[in-house]
């Protein structure tokens, strides 16, 4: 079996890279973020084998695919089939639930057609998503939306005065005069006054006559009540139509549990039918680590075989961390963690060979005990007879590749080559950064700060937890661990952020997806840099932005055109004028120190910094190289930074003030062992500057740096949402009953 094999990969910084990856093995790529991993496995792996894949189907079938364009290299060759699951949500409609998504329904659906009693079908009639099978009060939703009473009218008002606060329904329009000529009602009174009659009139009367004037003459209306209105229009059609959409996201509609099927989806027949006295929805509303367990008491002659696959799938989702989920859960509310790990099931579940996996940091969400069990799951692919290739920074996740590829020496302009290729053992001999994170290991802190104060939750029970009350301390590094859904995003993101409002949250999440933001304009360093151009030139700052005054006139500042081609697919190219340079031709002859507003964009932080003798910019460079982001050029547009690299962004522009409360959900992520250390002197510093920082992580170089630790568990799910231990590291290290204690000794060891 012949290597996959780059000759000279040059996609962005990546210097004539050439290297083999083994087929059927493990492949895992690390390396500072930015270093090039990403380039190398997705801009060049993943990009050639789509477009191969796509070369395959007919030009009409293509015509309508995403366009791939061939990757920058010499020559990539021997690819198989790529599959690339990455962190994107799966998203999906409110039919779409983990039960659906991982072909366990269908095969429950299935089950109970044979094995259910009395029998109610075949198996469309289990399926919320069959007119079959599907409630008739909800339409297979489980919810139902309704009026907001309280936001659709005002009772402190009568209708003359304008009590109907529903869009059309104001004083004066077509709707206002069906209630106010109907004479069921005094006009003049307060809805607060009204008889329970004239209430149930308002919301719920149906009838014949109204006869509303208008300009030709008198026109005949049936009278409806505001709810059998809005029933009418938006509940009792398909409960998904555009008109459905748009209303729930109008303020006045909440969505509730559908009181027909009170949530389970199903009609009568579907829900009567039983196997040892339960149904399907009962089934798919338990935690699936339960369900097993259940299931595998199901016996029969026909039932075996499915039973067998219904529960293989199970215990590969158990398997994954994700036994606390039940089947019924909407996949548009996993994290995007949860949605990567559901894909590997999928994916297992198939009885493909030769395909080559691709990905992305499967670990992330992922308590160590959980990275073990993923562990299990990456070798059965490959064991199957696939090519996994894994970009990963967990040291226990490149422990069992079969081969490393380390992309280095650091990130962006001085990174971009290969720093080493080969087993594990030889990694740690090696030398690079990642080898020597590997081979030394962090001991935990020994001295920890005093907390200046605390910040309470009282009696929490929002999700799974279990009536929490805990003090989150003030003026130190506090971490908040435990194993996918113990509960640790619903206390901290939910609970304590809407207890304590003024806290500071900074994500993962994209900071700007116009091309026309950069890291520059971003930190407000552009203003800055404007302003000394402009005073050097005499000329006004505007001149020196590329989204205003000095923008190239053919291409408005965006350094391409866009050709729209009247049968074809339209095509982006580089503006003729400004040559991609965004400036106009004037701009640019005007220098700073013998260096352009165009020269300085296209520095790194670090280089700017060297340039910069002004206060204010060096300021912020020397922020934006504290956080590790020395290698970003000030020019590069937000849009193609990773969440990673966001949230650093972001870090570097909240470094200077003092007394505040951050709070971060799994800031390490995309970070190599390398740069966490980076992050944990940021948020050491921002801790010595006088300010709380509060942060969900895994990470145990994290856990081993904090003051104070609060661990939720045991389990996720429903054997979760209690906090197992709070104290310091030390502490921690000594505990009994926290799975994070064990891991964070074996890791002390
Ligand atoms: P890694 O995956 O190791 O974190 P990447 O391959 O994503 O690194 O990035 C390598 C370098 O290329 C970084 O300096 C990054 O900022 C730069 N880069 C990535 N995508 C783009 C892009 N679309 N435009 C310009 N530079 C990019
Ligand atoms: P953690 O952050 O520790 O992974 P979470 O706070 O996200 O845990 O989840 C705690 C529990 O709440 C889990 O059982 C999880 O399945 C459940 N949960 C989380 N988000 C949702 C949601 N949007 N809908 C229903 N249940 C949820
Ligand atoms: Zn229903
Ligand atoms: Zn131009």
């Amino acid at each position: 079996m012949s290597d996959i094999e780059i000759t000279n990969a040059r996609e962005n910084n990546l210097r004539n890279v050439s290297l083999k990856i083994p087929k059927r093995q493990i492949t895992v790529f690390t390396g500072v973020s930015g270093s090039g991993k990403s380039s190398i496995v997705f801009d060049t792996i993943a990009t050639e084998s789509q477009r191969l894949l796509n070369e395959t189907f007919s030009s009409f079938a293509r015509n309508r695919m995403p366009k791939y364009g061939r990757p920058d290299a010499d020559a990539v060759e021997n690819l198989s089939a790529a599959v690339v699951i990455g962190q994107r949500r799966i998203g999906g409609n409110s039919r779409s639930t983990v039960g659906t998504i991982t072909d366990v329904h269908p095969l429950l659906r299935l089950l109970y057609s044979r094995e259910g009693r009395p029998y109610a079908g075949y198996s469309n009639a289990f399926s919320f998503n069959d007119p079959a099978g599907m409630c008739p009060g909800c339409q297979g939703l489980g919810r139902r939306m309704t009026l907001d009473l309280d936001r659709a009218v005002d009772r402190t008002k009568s209708l003359n005065e304008g009590a109907l606060l529903l869009p059309g329904a104001g004083v004066g329009t077509w709707l206002w005069k069906m209630y106010t000529t109907s004479g069921l009602f005094d006009n003049d009174r307060k809805l607060a006054d009204y008889t329970e009659r004239e209430w149930e009139t308002l919301l719920h009367g149906q009838g014949p006559g109204v006869s509303l004037k208008t300009r030709g003459g008198a026109v005949q209306q049936r009278y409806e009540g505001l709810v059998t209105r809005f029933d009418r229009l938006y509940v009792n059609r398909d409960g998904e139509s555009e008109s459905g959409r748009e209303a729930a996201q109008l303020a006045f509609v909440s969505s509730a549990v559908c009181p027909v099927c009170r949530g389970a989806r199903l009609n009568r027949a579907a829900l009567d039918s039983r196997i040892e006295g339960r149904n399907i929805a009962e089934l798919c509303a338990m935690e699936i680590g339960d369900l097993v367990e259940v299931v595998a008491t199901i016996t029969g002659p026909v039932a075996e075989t499915l039973t067998a696959a219904i529960m293989e799938r199970l215990r590969h989702l158990v398997s994954i961390g994700l036994g606390y989920l039940s089947l019924d859960r909407e996949t548009s509310t996993l994290s995007g963690g949860e949605s990567q790990r559901i894909k590997i099931v999928r994916h297992l579940g198939g009885g493909l060979t030769d395909m080559t996996y691709i990905f992305d940091e499967p670990t992330i969400g992922l308590h160590p005990r959980d990275v073990v069990r993923m562990n299990g799951l990456l070798r059965k692919l490959r064991d199957k007879g696939n090519t996994v290739i894994v970009v990963e920074h967990d040291r226990d996740v490149i422990e069992i590749a079969d081969h490393v590829v380390d992309v280095g020496p650091y990130a962006g302009t001085r990174g971009g080559e290969i720093v080493y290729e080969g087993g594990v053992a030889g990694l740690r001999e090696s030398g690079t950064l990642t080898g020597r994170h590997m081979r030394d290991v962090r001991p935990p802190k020994e001295t920890f700060r005093e907390p200046t104060g605390a910040l309470t939750v009282t009696g929490a029970n929002a999700r799974n937890l279990k009536d929490v009350t805990v003090s989150f301390p003030t003026g130190v590094l506090a971490v908040v661990t435990g194993v996918a859904g113990s509960g640790k995003s619903t206390l901290v993101n939910e609970v304590f952020l809407r207890a304590h409002p003024g806290a500071v949250v900074v994500d993962q999440s994209a900071v700007g997806t116009s091309v026309r933001s950069t890291p520059a304009t971003y930190t407000g360093l552009m203003d800055e840099v404007r302003g000394l151009f402009a005073r050097a030139a005499g000329v006004s700052p505007s001149l020196f932005s590329f989204n205003s005054e000095g923008a190239c006139p053919n291409c408005q500042g965006l350094g391409v055109v866009h050709v729209d081609l009247a049968f074809m697919e339209g095509v982006t190219s580089r503006c003729g004028v400004c040559r991609g340079r965004r400036f106009k031709e004037e701009v640019l002859r005007h220098t700073l120190r013998g260096r352009s507003v165009l020269d300085v964009l296209e520095m790194t932080a670090a280089q700017a910094a060297d340039f910069f003798t002004e206060p204010k910019p060096r300021r912020v460079l020397r922020a934006l190289n504290e956080v590790g982001l020395g290698y970003l050029r000030l020019g590069q547009p937000l849009s193609s930074l990773s969440g990673g690299e966001c949230q650093r962004i972001k870090l570097a522009s909240e470094l200077r003030k003092t007394g505040s409360v951050y709070v971060m959900d799994e800031p390490t992520t995309g970070l190599h062992m390398a740069d966490v250390e980076h992050l944990l002197t940021v948020m050491d510093g921002l801790v010595d500057a006088g300010n709380s920082v509060i942060v969900i992580e895994h990470n145990l170089d994290v856990v081993k740096n904090a003051d104070w630790v609060i661990d939720l568990g045991p389990e996720g799910g429903d054997r979760g949402g209690t906090v197992v231990f709070e104290g310091t590291p030390g502490d921690l290290l000594k505990a009994t009953g926290s799975l994070t204690a064990e891991h964070l000794r074996r890791s002390a060891a």
